[in-house]
């Protein structure tokens, strides 16, 4: 018997190289994905599998694991986009080879991953476990101008377009002599009454309101923030009381707030509420939900509500090899019981992402897997300066407790020391020198619409992926 097969299940040790074992085909193992769960799948397997044991490859588009929670703060200055952006390889003892590009399709039959790598070349990726961590991309609807008009809060690059974009409706009102136009730039609407939503109208406001005092020939009172939901109630997670406490700091910031409203057009320099109100306003930002990553769709499997159905060991059903976990799957929520699913967020992500490897070296072991169970710790929300409401452990808290469980708890977070530090670096100078509101320009002439930023019309069909998995050994026999 192998050494491995008698270690004890939650060793956190990996066994010594056995003599002779490199002549061996190890098992493949392929991370999709660089986020919460596949950073935290790769790094226990990393742990927890002698090198000889298997073949960890992870592809990404990124070199670094995106902090998503903290964006709002990159959006409105109070952080650089580096310190949310999480080496992958901050350590030597990070073995794992990392294919830089995305996962454009797979076919689970031929155990294949199509990868794009950041070249525009084309690989295929062969494997015996695939861990499909890919996370969601903006969830749109279809209305009239939305996809090519609005902008999104998901990746860096987009929280430092809209950082930039906001900065330079500042810097033409202040340039304009038409009062029509000054007005339409400094009026900004968010879209989206969820935390992302909540957060980032908050933030990007009290970037706009430190911001015009800097601009002596603009008149404060021109700058409005519209925040609206189809929704009755701004995060309804909160519960009742804290969500209206959320709101109330917001209205007194001078936020209309508008609930039960959604956008019905939207245009370059207009936008239609559904209530029939027309905002002359050149910036829509639209965080009204997720969508699990288009990859799921390649596989043929079946979904719930667009996530891929997994079951409570986050194994996909009817295809050998795969999981699946995070905001792309639909993982049961066995501490909430009933048909409930996990909500999508980095709390069970991050979680879900070390079952995932467990099971994987239980398999590789022919130990039994465990289903995944976590009961949700709370809610933090962070609206900037000393505001905050938050929920940990059913506790409702306000104001600076609030504010200090959600930096406390963002802060413990981030994987690396030196993440800490930038982090903790950047919250003291801005609250010591504040922000000096510059505009970088990097992002002015680059297309800018949730497609270009997401990727999203990146993915093969199906019947492509077989195409190009037959005739190039890939197929099953
Ligand atoms: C603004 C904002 C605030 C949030 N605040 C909170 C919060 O306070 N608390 C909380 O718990 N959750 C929060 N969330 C939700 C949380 O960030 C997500 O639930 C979490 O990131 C999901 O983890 P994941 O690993 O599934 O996906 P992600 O963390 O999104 O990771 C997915 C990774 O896959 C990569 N990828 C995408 N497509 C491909 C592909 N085809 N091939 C290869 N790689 C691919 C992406 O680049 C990314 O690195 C927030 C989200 C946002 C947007």
């Amino acid at each position: 018997m192998c050494e491995a097969a008698v270690r004890r299940a939650g060793d956190d040790q990996p066994p010594e190289p056995e003599k002779g074992r490199d002549t061996v085909a190890r098992p493949r193992i392929l991370v999709v994905g660089a986020g919460f769960a596949g950073v935290e799948c790769v790094r226990r397997l990393e742990r927890r599998l002698g090198s000889d044991e298997a073949d960890l490859a992870l592809v990404s588009p990124t070199a670094y694991q995106l902090y998503l929670p903290l964006l709002p703060q990159v959006a409105s200055g109070m952080l650089t986009p580096q310190s949310i952006a999480v080496s992958l390889r901050r350590s030597r003892k990070y073995r794992t080879r990392i294919i830089p590009g995305g996962a454009i399709g797979v076919d689970p039959k031929a155990k294949v991953c199509v990868i794009r790598k950041i070249t525009g070349e084309l690989v295929n990726e062969s494997y015996d476990y695939i861990v499909l961590a890919p996370g969601s991309i903006t969830r749109t609807f279809d209305i009239p101008g939305l996809t090519d008009t609005a902008r999104g809060m998901k990746t860096l690059a987009e929280a430092a377009y809209v950082r930039d974009h906001v900065i330079s409706q500042l810097d033409l009102a202040d340039a304009s002599q038409d009062p029509a136009e000054r007005a339409s730039r400094l009026q900004f609407v968010v879209v989206g009454g969820g935390y992302a939503g909540t957060e980032t109208a908050a933030c990007l406001q009290r970037l706009t309101s430190a911001a015009v005092k800097r601009y002596p020939r603009l008149d404060p009172a021109l700058i409005r923030w519209h925040l609206i939901d189809i929704a009755p109630k701004l995060m309804p997670e909160l519960g009742e009381r804290l969500g209206l406490s959320a709101q109330e700091i917001l209205r007194k910031r001078g936020v209309r707030i508008s609930l039960g409203v959604s956008i019905a057009k939207a245009g370059p320099e207009e936008v239609t509420f559904t209530d029939g109100r027309v905002i002359p306003t050149r910036t829509l930002i639209w965080t009204a939900g997720v969508a699990a990553s288009p990859l799921v769709a390649t596989l043929g499997a079946e979904t719930v509500r667009g996530r891929l159905a997994v079951t409570a060991e986050m194994t996909l059903p009817g295809f050998d090899g795969v999981f699946a976990l995070g905001d792309a799957a639909a993982v049961p929520d066995l501490a909430t019981g009933e048909d409930a699913v996990c909500p999508p967020t980095a709390q069970h992500a991050m979680r879900q992402g070390r079952k995932v490897a467990d099971n994987i070296i239980a398999t590789l072991r022919h130990r039994p897997l465990q289903p995944y169970v976590h009961k949700d710790l709370g809610l933090v929300v962070d609206l900037g300066g000393r505001d905050a409401v938050s929920k940990p452990l059913g506790i409702e808290l306000r104001g600076l407790p609030a504010q200090a469980v959600a930096r406390g708890y963002h802060w413990s977070a981030l994987r690396t020391n030196v993440a800490k530090t930038r982090v903790l670096t950047n919250w003291l100078l801005n609250a010591v020198a504040g922000d000096d509101f510059v505009r970088t320009g990097f992002q002015s002439r680059t297309p800018a619409t949730l497609r270009d930023f997401e990727y999203t019309d990146a993915y093969l069909t199906p019947e492509q992926i077989r195409e190009r998995t037959v005739g190039s050994g890939h197929t099953e026999p």
